[in-house]
C-alpha cells in the first residue's frame, strides 16, 4: 500500500469528518478501523461518518460504527450501482438505516460522469428511481439525506424538489459554483466541502466555498479519494482532513479555529450526536432512537 502523506499539524479544536468510506481506505476490520482513528484524532478529527456505497459495505458500515465510538454510518446504495436494486436490497437497506448510529441515508444522487465512462454503470433513469426511493426513505425514517452529484447539477436538485426535500439534506463533496452554491444554501441545505476544494483549478468550486454561511458547512476527506492539497494524488484518510479545513478557512478569509469549530457544531447538530463526541452523547442518541 502507498503511504500517507506527511501528517498534518494538530487543529486548535476537533472536527468531525463528514463523509469517508473506512473500508475503501483499507481499515477493513476492528483494528484497522481503531488505528484510522487514532492516526485522525492525534491531529484534531475527533469522530467521522463512513458511508456505503453497496449492499456489502451497508452492512460493513453498520458493523463498523459498534467497533469504535468515534464511527457513524451512513447507508444508501450509491447512484452507479443502482441498476441492479432490488426489492430485497430495499428491505435491508431501510433496516440497515433504522440502526441508531446510522446518521444519514447517502450516498444517493446522480452520477452522469460514470453514466458516460463506464457502461456498467447504472442508467441515468434507474439512478433518478433510486434516488426517489432514497429521499423518501429519508423523509420516513427522519435522517438526513446525504447527497452524491456529479456531472447533474440540475437533475439532482429537480428530482429534490419534485419529491419533496427531507428536513436535513446534505451536498456531499460539493462541486457546483457560486449560483449552484447560492440556490443551495437558500432552500437551507448544508454544503460539505472535501479534497477538491484545495484543489488550484477549482476556481469556481472555490468561488462558491466562499459564499456558504458557517451554520451550513460540513468538512470531509471523502477518504480514499481526492487527497487535498499539496499532497493531491497521494492516498487519503480521515487524518489528512485539517489540510482541508486549514485551506478552507485561509480562502474564507476566516480563523482556523473558527472554521472548525462552527462545522464541528454543524456536524453535531446535523447527524444528531453530541458535541464533544463522548460516551454519554452516544447513548443519549440510542435513546431517543429508540423511544
Ligand atoms: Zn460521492
Ligand atoms: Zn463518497
Amino acid at each position: 500500500m502507498r503511504e500517507l502523506p506527511p501528517a498534518p499539524a494538530r487543529l486548535p479544536t476537533e472536527v468531525v469528518d463528514a463523509h469517508t468510506h473506512l473500508d475503501a481506505c483499507g481499515a477493513t476490520d476492528a483494528a484497522g478501523v481503531r488505528a484510522a482513528l487514532d492516526r485522525a484524532a492525534a491531529v484534531g478529527v475527533a469522530a467521522v461518518v463512513t458511508v456505503a456505497d453497496d449492499m456489502a459495505s451497508a452492512r460493513w458500515v453498520v458493523s463498523a460504527s459498534s467497533w469504535d465510538e468515534r464511527v457513524f454510518a451512513a447507508v444508501a446504495l450509491h447512484p452507479t450501482r443502482t441498476a441492479t436494486m432490488t426489492d430485497a436490497d430495499r428491505a435491508e437497506l431501510e433496516q440497515l438505516v433504522r440502526q441508531p448510529r446510522v446518521v444519514a441515508v447517502g450516498e444517493t444522487g446522480l452520477d452522469y460522469y460514470w453514466t458516460q465512462h463506464d457502461p456498467r454503470c447504472s442508467p441515468p433513469e434507474a439512478q433518478q428511481d433510486a434516488y426517489r426511493w432514497h429521499i423518501d426513505l429519508a423523509k420516513r425514517v427522519g435522517k438526513p439525506l446525504m447527497i452524491h452529484d456529479r456531472d447533474a447539477h440540475g437533475d439532482v436538485l429537480a428530482v429534490l424538489e419534485q419529491e419533496g426535500p427531507p428536513q436535513t439534506v446534505i451536498f456531499h463533496c460539493f462541486s457546483g459554483d457560486a449560483a449552484m452554491a447560492r440556490s443551495c444554501v437558500d432552500a437551507g441545505y448544508v454544503l460539505s466541502f472535501s479534497g477538491t476544494v484545495t484543489f488550484r483549478n477549482a476556481h469556481a468550486l472555490r468561488e462558491a466555498a466562499m459564499l456558504v454561511p458557517d451554520g451550513q458547512l460540513l468538512v470531509e476527506t471523502d477518504a480514499p479519494f481526492l487527497t487535498p492539497h499539496p499532497h493531491r494524488g497521494r492516498p487519503n484518510e480521515p487524518v489528512n482532513l485539517p489540510y482541508t479545513v486549514r485551506d478552507l478557512a485561509a480562502l474564507r478569509g476566516q480563523d482556523v479555529t473558527e472554521l472548525a469549530a462552527s462545522s464541528c457544531a454543524n456536524a453535531a447538530r446535523v447527524f444528531g450526536f453530541g458535541s464533544p463526541v463522548t460516551e454519554s452523547d452516544f447513548s443519549a442518541t440510542d435513546a431517543a432512537e429508540r423511544s
